[in-house]
């Protein structure tokens, strides 16, 4: 399988040649030439697979450059028991992503964050991790990741990455500024390839920072910096597994037709059941749902896509939505425009000065019904009610991010068909959300209880790129 730019770059790349970067060099996103379709046998194959092997079956198709082999050992290793083991129903968790139905036949979850820090991103960086060492150990090479994070995916990448031969994580986080939870998961990591770094300031200036380092090409180059961010073609193609393994769990036959409720920031969950969908799934409708960062619902509800300031930004109590613009559109709207990639350059430039793009009007907007999307917007006091109604209704503990899905998912409804919303994080990460709306402690795995009380390795720094650069180098040399 060879890969393509959004914007048009014409080599054709494979999937190891776009695995450790990022931004294809136009500035672009990377996709898969055409969507390999699922043929309706190979449906019914895979209906009865473990969550490993229906990993390999599907990321075979878009992983043409490793030995299949390799690939499965890949697979195999990732997703165990062992990795998801804090699934809160029973023995479910070798199910990897059991579905946890609210109302039978209508209404679900699909547990996605029973993963090592409680969070989706966990399904995607779990693989990244092994295929990092994979592909770095196979080139001789190492890697530097250097993140920012506000708690999910900084963590995510820390867990993914812990004693990887290869590979070194510098996470840059907003001193003082995560839940003590989420401190502590991160810095009671005491692996030697990994880097806590507290900034003494807002995640804004650690983010200035990384993009300071990375614009430094020699210093780049000098320590190998690389990053995991969420436009990572991997980590897209990674969550599309979940949602084949999603749609068999929730249906008895090939028949049947599901809505899936996204709750999203960054596009990159939503965008790989668009893939899904495009692959041959038989997903009736994605449903696509936001905090009072709206910026996706509206382009939804009007076509007009226009990306907020940072500083218009809303901080909520679904921080991980928190976003203004939203990275992993592009793909989507590559696709909207019948892949066109000038008319894609076109419209990011618009973007890129600041603007925003109409497509009220054009053929492009006439044809989005075809892509089965519907949204909705969630507030803080939508979050609340919906944590308690879940809490009331179903004995079921909810997370803010969740409960912005199930809002907009009993909004909607499926009509006739199921719907099913994917948890995206687990409530223990967001316990002060929980307290207010139940007026208890969150749930929390027992192996977690005292995490707090571990002993942390952060170093507290200025937000100045040239000392980062200096702790980063000193380590590096050492
Ligand atoms: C990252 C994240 C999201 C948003 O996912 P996108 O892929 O950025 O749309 C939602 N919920 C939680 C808990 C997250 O960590």
């Amino acid at each position: 399988m060879k890969y393509l730019s959004t914007r048009g770059l014409p080599p054709q790349p494979e999937f190891c040649d776009i695995l450790l970067g990022g931004l294809a060099p136009d500035g672009g996103l990377y996709l898969p030439e055409r969507y390999p379709q699922v043929t309706r046998a190979e449906l019914d194959a895979w209906r009865s697979l473990s969550y490993a092997d229906l990993a390999f079956a599907i990321l075979s198709k878009f992983i043409t450059d490793i030995p299949p082999g390799d690939l499965k050992t890949i697979c195999d290793k990732t997703y165990t028991a062992e990795v998801y083991r804090f699934a809160r129903s029973g023995d479910a968790a070798a199910d990897i992503t059991p579905v946890h139905w609210l109302e039978p036949g209508r209404l679900a979850l699909l547990e996605l964050s029973n993963g090592p820090t409680l969070a989706f991103k966990d399904m995607a960086m779990q693989l990244l991790g092994n295929l990092f060492e994979y592909v770095l150990e196979r080139r001789g090479q190492h890697l530097n990741i250097l993140g920012a994070t506000s708690g999910d995916t900084g963590s995510a990448a820390e867990y993914a990455m812990r004693g990887k031969h290869g590979v070194r994580v510098f996470m840059l986080s907003p001193h003082g500024r995560m839940s003590a939870f989420q401190r502590a998961q991160m810095y009671s990591l005491q692996d030697n390839n990994i880097f806590n770094i507290a900034v003494t300031g807002m995640f804004d200036d650690a983010q200035d920072i990384v993009k300071a380092v990375s614009n430094d090409a020699a210093f780049k180059a000098k320590y190998a910096i690389g990053a995991v961010n969420s436009i990572n073609w991997a980590r897209v193609a990674a969550q599309i597994v979940y949602y084949f393994k999603g749609y068999f769990g929730a249906t008895r036959s090939n028949d049947e037709q599901v809505a899936f409720c996204v709750p999203s920031g960054n596009f990159g969950n939503i965008c790989a059941g668009h893939i899904a969908r495009q692959m041959g799934l038989p997903i009736g409708r994605l449903i696509l749902a936001t905090n009072e960062n709206d910026v996706l619902d509206e382009f939804f509800r009007s076509g007009v896509y226009r990306p907020r300031r940072a500083a218009e930004t809303h901080v909520t109590s679904s921080p991980s939505m928190d976003i203004s613009k939203a990275s992993n559109f592009e793909r989507f709207v590559f696709d909207l425009v019948g892949r066109d990639p000038a008319v894609v350059a076109e419209l990011w430039k618009q973007v890129e000065a600041g603007g925003a793009f109409d497509l009220r009007g054009t053929p492009h907007f006439a044809r989005l019904p075809e892509f089965g999307f519907a949204s909705g917007r969630s507030t803080h006091a939508d979050r609340l009610a919906t944590i308690r109604d879940a809490w009331a209704r179903w004995g079921v503990m909810i997370d803010t991010h969740t409960a912005d899905g199930v809002k907009v998912a009993l909004e909607h409804g499926g009509g006739d068909m199921p719907v099913v919303v994917l948890e995206t994080a687990q409530p223990a990460k967001f316990a002060e959300t929980i307290r207010e709306a139940l007026g208890r402690e969150p749930e929390r795995p027992a192996e977690l209880d005292g995490l707090e009380t571990l002993p942390q390795r952060v170093e507290v720094m200025a937000p100045e790129a040239e000392a980062i650069k200096g702790f980063i180098a000193r380590h590096v040399d050492a």
